[in-house]
């Protein structure tokens, strides 16, 4: 039997069992900056930590590491990692350059249980959630991984699953990531993404202080319950009031993501409908044109179709982006995340 990870200890459990060794309180946080901030790769590097206390903790725990299987490079500059987890599973996290920012698209499940329509991840079903410390790794991993001199500035949670179906390991590890002593990424600088757990988004407003993104993708009930069976769970009005409660409760914008799909959900009704969904909430919109990948349903929109309708919001005053995604060339995009035989 291996040891268990270190990093799948949340910061409480990390407390109580550095001082279950008689260390001080700050010994945990001194812990976590080894970790996550000095990316020890063994206990005997903590040098502030007693050598008893190193060694009780190199004998009860390890600190893993994923394997990169694979690493794929686009044209435009961005990194698809393929790695393998202990149990032999596989994932996907992408680097994705722009600008002065290099944001690191970290996956929280392997496979998803969500079952979008257009969504390469969810022909995998769910096959299991991911910990807290194979998350953080993702982030350790791509950082092994930069050039010298390069920094990952911005994480999103936009790999494979819903990262609001492993709602406790990806709190856990936000709070890690946000740590000023862990990774120390302001709150700006992380975004989460759901397909829309409306219960969860509630929640959600309590207890994270991140970005939140929701994947709305379509403003009319017929089409979302379509294209997104979650709708059935929570459709456009329950959703409504949760992304309302999250806006009263934290101040904060959700961006909205609108993936678009030629002459489904491109059309001037569509942008009336919208309008209305979004008439009190706080909100940005992220245009994604659909990206096609082998045996995907449905078509991308012409460049024509994705201005129109970027128009039509902003002339009603919608803070509104295109989002062409990065990657497309090695299936490294939005929606084109899969591992194993699909
Ligand atoms: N499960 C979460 C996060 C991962 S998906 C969620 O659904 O929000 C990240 C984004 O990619 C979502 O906004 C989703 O709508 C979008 N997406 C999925 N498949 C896509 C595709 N084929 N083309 C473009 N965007 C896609
Ligand atoms: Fe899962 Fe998001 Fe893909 Fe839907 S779009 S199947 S929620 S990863």
């Amino acid at each position: 039997m291996s040891k268990p990870d270190i990093k799948d200890l949340a910061l409480q459990a990390l407390a109580e069992t550095v001082a279950g060794l008689g260390e001080k309180p700050y010994a945990a946080i001194q812990t976590i900056s080894w970790l996550y901030r000095q990316r020890a790769a063994s206990f005997e590097e903590m040098t502030n930590l007693a050598q008893k206390v190193r060694q009780r903790l190199a004998q009860t725990f390890s600190i893993g590491r994923l394997t990169l299987e694979e690493e794929r490079r686009s044209a435009d500059g961005s990194r698809k990692f393929l790695f393998k987890l202990n149990d032999g599973q596989k994932i996907e996290s992408v680097l994705m350059p722009h600008k002065n920012r290099l944001t690191l698209c970290v996956s929280s499940q392997v496979g998803c249980a969500m079952g979008c329509k257009f969504c390469r991840t969810a022909s995998m079903g769910l096959v299991r959630h991911l910990t807290q410390g194979e998350i953080l790794e993702q982030v350790l991993a791509a950082q092994r991984a930069l050039e010298p001199g390069q920094k990952i500035t911005n994480i999103v949670f936009m790999g494979m699953g819903e990262p609001l179906h492993n709602y406790d390991n990806v709190i856990s590890s936000l709070k890690i990531l946000r740590h000023p002593k862990g990774f120390g990424f302001g709150k700006k600088q992380i975004t989460v993404s759901t397909s829309g757990l409306a219960k969860a988004i509630e929640k959600f407003g309590e207890d994270a202080d991140v970005k939140l993104a929701l994947s709305l993708n379509a403003a009319s009930d017929p089409f979302r319950d379509e294209i997104m069976p979650v709708n059935k769970r929570y459709p456009l009005e329950r959703l409504g009031r949760a992304c309302r409660h999250y806006n009263d409760l934290t101040r904060q914008a959700i961006t909205m993501e609108y993936v678009m799909f030629a002459g489904l959900n491109d059309r001037p009704e569509d942008v009336k409908q919208l309008c209305r969904f979004l008439s009190n909430l706080k909100a940005k919109i992220n245009l994604i044109p659909y990206n096609e990948y082998p045996g995907s349903p449905y078509r991308r929109p012409t460049e024509a179709a994705v201005r129109r309708f970027h128009k039509s919001l902003a002339d009603r005053h919608f803070q509104v982006n295109i989002r062409y995604s990065k990657g497309l060339d090695i299936l490294g995009a939005c929606g084109q995340l899969a591992t194993g035989p699909v």
